[in-house]
């Protein structure tokens, strides 16, 4: 049990409840000024850290808006979590005027390291250490709040860790995120490497917001998938297209897609061959988007990008076969702090 829930043991519920509303309200920032909490129990709280996340480090693309943090952990573990904001036309009925409104999409992190060892992310080359708490979930989400002094637009669980093995934690934090800000479930995206058996249960619990979800596939053929993918299971691409159907039958909805994540290496999953496996699979997955990633260094031993006519040859196609299709934008680069390349140890200074 954590500290704060011991020293709430003998209080009612909902004084949880209130405190977690108060966690997102950008005029408190100290326990103590909690002004619904009794003044004894804010006399309790006081000396616990408003964040369970403490800036190490902060730094600042150079060619696009991208900030990536280092944040230090209570017992001093190191996570990162990174920033993107793009400025978009703000639809303005009956103007002829397009506003322009900021975005702002927060990539979070659900484990200290990762377990997982995928050949061309360098997360998994620092190991696995733990999974984080909950408020540590929130607070990556708090700590960007703060800093923007104000909205953020998506989150997407696509930082350090596989979500999916730190079940309880996540869906702690995303109710919380969910049940105090504006933001909606549609706004979150969730991405795994897929765990059977976790994915089987968040479609019987209810308890599990809806989300949306990202597949890492990047192949669509189990011997190549397999190769750069230690935690692939047999069978798991005809698991994937059962499991696509249940999802939708469970969640009818037009705005929850299931996206496909294809990142692409040269001569390792980017012939016809693969091509066609990916249109072929795509093919039986309802209300699927795919995307499209280009490699992003990691210097991993053999890897190296597909050529970007390539990445636009296969989108142009999956277009035309009838699929919705993008390519990934990477963003903050020059900081690392591009999918796949959170590994703490960037030089910071
Ligand atoms: N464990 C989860 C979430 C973390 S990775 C998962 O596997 O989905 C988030 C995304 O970044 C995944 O799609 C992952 O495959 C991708 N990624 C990892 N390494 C990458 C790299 N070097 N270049 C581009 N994308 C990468």
């Amino acid at each position: 049990m954590n500290i704060l829930a011991e020293l709430l043991t003998n209080e009612p519920k909902y004084r949880l409840k209130q405190i977690q509303k108060a966690w997102f309200d950008l005029s408190v920032n100290n326990y103590e000024e909690i002004t619904t909490l009794p003044v004894e129990l804010r006399e309790k709280l006081k000396n616990l850290p408003w964040l369970a996340v403490k800036m190490h480090k902060i730094l600042k693309s150079k060619i696009d808006s991208t900030e990536k943090a280092l944040l230090e952990l209570s017992d001093g573990e190191l996570i990162e979590t990174v920033l993107m904001s793009r400025e978009s036309l703000k639809e303005n009925k009956g103007s002829s005027e397009w506003p322009v409104e900021e975005r702002h999409t927060i990539c979070v992190s659900s484990q200290v390291g990762c377990a997982m060892n995928c050949v061309f992310c360098a997360t998994g080359k620092v190991g696995f250490k733990r999974n984080l708490t909950t408020e540590e979930i929130v607070d990556q989400f708090r700590f960007w709040q703060r800093r923007l002094n104000g909205r953020i637009s998506n989150i997407v669980v696509m930082g350090q860790g596989e979500p999916l093995l730190n079940y309880d934690n996540l869906k702690n934090a995303l109710n919380i995120i969910l049940n105090n800000t504006e933001i909606g479930p549609t706004k979150i995206t969730v991405s795994t490497c897929g765990i059977p058996e976790q994915m089987d249960k968040l479609l019987t619990d209810k308890d599990f917001p809806q989300v949306c979800w990202a597949i890492s596939l990047h192949s669509a053929i189990e011997q190549t998938r397999k190769k750069i993918m230690p935690v692939h299971r047999k069978d798991f691409l005809k698991f994937l297209v059962d499991w696509s159907q249940r999802y939708h039958k469970l969640i009818p909805s037009r705005t929850h897609f299931i996206g496909l994540e294809y990142l692409m290496l040269a001569g390792v999953n980017d012939n016809e061959k693969h091509l066609k496996a990916l249109e072929k699979l795509a093919n039986k997955i309802p209300r699927v988007k795919i995307n499209l990633i280009p490699y992003n260094d990691t210097n991993s031993q053999g890897l190296s990008k597909t050529s970007q006519e390539m990445i636009e040859y296969w989108h142009d196609y999956l277009m035309k076969a009838g699929f919705v299709c993008t390519i990934r934008h990477s963003q903050g680069q020059d900081i690392a702090a591009a999918c796949g390349q959170l590994c703490n140890n960037f030089n910071y200074d």
